[in-house]
């Protein structure tokens, strides 16, 4: 196991676009990557991490959910390694998602989000696959993607009178 260590929001590099992976996904190097961006979501009790987070502009995020300290109320979901991800929005139905992110520690804000879509992703095999997400896993996924444009949560707030810290979040939110 490799924990990384998670990129900071200031940090320039949460700001910048990926790029799309084209080295050989099977490769020693790349798996290692992949077995190492897993491990640092689960030490973090993420439910999703992009690799600008670990500081590496690739165009690659995983997600999952098994009964998540950080979001004990969530459904859960099985881990999705996704490789130059791409998401349709299979509906107009926004949802309210106060969402967190391991590079924003201790803060919470309300967005909006698609609530059912579409991922398409190469697998930790290099497969091509498609998944049909509806409610949290649709959201995770839309974070995550969103990190690999360089775009933070906070980007996505129409009002910022709901960013709360964890604690405040808490309290009156919850
Ligand atoms: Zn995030």
């Amino acid at each position: 196991m490799a924990v990384q260590k998670v990129v900071k929001m200031g940090n320039p590099i949460l700001r910048e676009k990926s790029l799309e992976v084209k080295e050989a996904i099977l490769s020693e190097s790349f798996q290692k990557f992949l077995t190492n961006l897993i491990d640092t979501m689960r030490a973090a009790n993420g439910a999703g991490i992009a690799a600008p987070q670990v500081g590496v502009l690739k165009r690659v995020f995983v997600m999952e959910m098994e009964a998540n300290i950080r979001y004990p109320e969530k459904e859960s979901f099985p881990l999705y390694v996704a490789i130059n991800p791409t998401i349709e929005f299979l509906s107009n139905d926004l949802v309210d998602s106060w969402e967190g992110c391991l590079s924003i520690p201790n803060i919470r804000g309300m967005l909006k989000r698609y609530n059912h879509i579409k991922l398409s992703a190469h697998n930790i095999k290099g497969e091509k696959y498609e998944v049909d997400l509806k409610g949290f896993a649709a959201i995770v996924a839309q974070h995550e993607l969103d990190h690999l444009n360089g775009i933070l949560l906070i980007d996505r707030m129409d009002n910022m009178k709901t960013l709360s810290f964890q604690e405040e979040y808490e309290k009156y939110w919850m």
